[in-house]
């Protein structure tokens, strides 16, 4: 049995998450039914990213403590993500006891390796991405990221990392590895990046600057910031599933996951992730999804007006899996009714119609899975065409009910044809199960029962 563990990046508290956010979870879930589907031994972890500035800060506003603030976005977020029909094995919160314990613990691992040393650092400083910005970073003297944040000139002791003496590690790690970083665009960026040197990198801050956070271990005045806390989730969250089979990430953060991460793993002796994938970004009508422009969209209220199932479908084949997409309620409704209702719903409704009338017998459930082409894409992350190849055995069934007007037949040829259209029907529906699983399911218990019986419309009219 194979072992598949799954990691998305755990998003910040300081606001609820938008369907930007809820992407990544949708392939990260999907992906894991596939494994499980396939026998293989499957573990999904996501949550929450609690400590630091940004959360701090929107605690404050609304008059909260952190960790009453910090409660009640996580939560809010489980809820959000099981509206679409994610449920993690674990949703993990940095500011768990067992967490907080292994960030010590790693970073003990490190210091003690001597990679961890003190130092003074004066540099330009984005809230936004905790993180200090060089010059050529910044865009009219702003964070690209963060437009309308102060950038801020910081001189203070941190801690630092020994990122540097990673580079050739790093380097080597990434030849010797052609799928570590994927897909291909992004690998020859980190190349680039890795390429102009690697600096060391502050992992702490001042305790009177950043109070929200885990303290440095073996020194109390400093707390431990962003990623130094924040990677090592999934150290914590994956347990004995460690290494990671996946880390899915967007691609504004890969140079920490596939650059910085290896190097903290292999100082404090961890074994490194198989691979890192990093999709694109999704706009909404043209803009930038974003509270401040007030255009932001929840996984819950997409999945009212579709569906959790539809909800599924249109983000994982159409969401910005290797480019950036933009996205629109017209064109997710174009989808719904061309792919969905038309498509396999009105496939599953025409077969089993016919089948009910005929009297015909059920199939065996055992006796079909999933093709080895879908399979093949799916296991080599080609999402887009495992749907698309599904999709086209929808399109070939539709065709050949019309070319031999097989609601006009009866008999044996019937039948014969009906059967045979009936077991693609199973496959399709072993397929599109990670992604629609109430749906695919309905399909399935109407075709494999005693007798086969007509199914209900899948996708109504919106
Ligand atoms: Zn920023």
């Amino acid at each position: 049995m194979a072992r598949f563990s799954i990691t998305t990046a755990i998003d910040y508290t300081n606001g609820v998450i938008h369907i930007g956010h809820a992407y990544q979870k949708i392939v990260a879930d999907v992906l894991y039914r596939f494994h499980k589907q396939v026998g293989d031994e499957a573990y999904f972890l996501t949550g929450t990213d609690e400590h630091g500035i940004t959360n701090a800060q929107a605690a404050a506003k609304e008059g909260l403590e952190p960790r009453q603030f910090v409660d009640k976005i996580s939560s809010l977020d489980k809820k959000e993500i099981e509206s679409i029909g994610i449920n993690p094995d674990r949703f993990i919160r940095t500011t768990d006891e067992d967490h907080k314990k292994i960030v010590a613990e790693f970073y003990m691992k490190s210091f003690n390796n001597g990679d961890i040393y003190k130092g003074s650092y004066e540099g330009l400083y984005c809230a936004g991405c905790e993180s200090y910005k060089t010059l050529s970073e910044l865009v009219d003297g702003a964070c690209p990221l963060h437009p309308t944040r102060t950038i801020e000139k910081i001189s203070e002791e941190n801690y630092f990392f020994r990122w540097s003496k990673y580079k050739d590690f790093l380097r080597e790690l990434i030849d010797t590895n052609p799928n570590f970083i994927q897909p291909e665009q992004r690998r020859k960026d980190m190349i680039g990046f890795l390429d102009s040197g690697l600096e060391d990198i502050a992992i702490s801050r001042p305790k009177q600057k950043l109070s929200w956070g885990i303290p440095v271990p073996n020194d109390d005045s400093h707390v431990i910031y962003v990623w130094f806390d924040a990677l090592i989730n999934y150290v914590t969250g994956l347990k004995d599933m460690w290494p990671a089979s996946l880390h899915l990430v967007g691609k504004d953060i890969t140079r920490w996951h596939t650059l910085l991460w290896p190097a903290m793993l292999k100082s404090a002796g961890y074994e490194i992730p198989r691979a890192v994938y990093s999709h694109g970004f999704m706009n909404l009508n043209g803009q930038k999804i974003s509270k401040s422009l007030g255009n932001v969209i929840s996984p819950s209220e997409l999945a009212s007006r579709y569906g959790s199932d539809a909800t599924r479908y249109y983000f994982f084949r159409y969401g910005p899996w290797v480019e950036d997409v933009d996205v629109s309620l017209e064109k997710i409704d174009a989808a719904y009714q061309s792919d969905l209702a038309n498509g396999l719903g009105n496939l599953a409704s025409r077969l089993t119609t016919m089948a009910e009338k005929e009297g015909l017998t059920g199939l065996n459930k055992d006796l079909v899975t999933v093709s080895d082409e879908y399979k093949d894409y799916m296991t080599e992350l080609k999402i887009v065409e495992a749907t698309e190849s599904t999709w086209s055995k929808i399109k070939d069934c539709d065709r050949t009910i019309n070319e031999t007007e097989l609601w006009k037949k009866t008999g044996e040829e019937k039948e014969t044809t009906l059967n045979k259209l009936l077991n693609t029907l199973l496959v399709i529906a072993n397929e599109t199960k990670p992604i629609l699983p109430i749906s695919s399911q309905k399909i399935i218990d109407a075709i494999t029962g005693e007798k086969i019986v007509k199914i209900e419309p899948l996708f109504p009219r919106i």
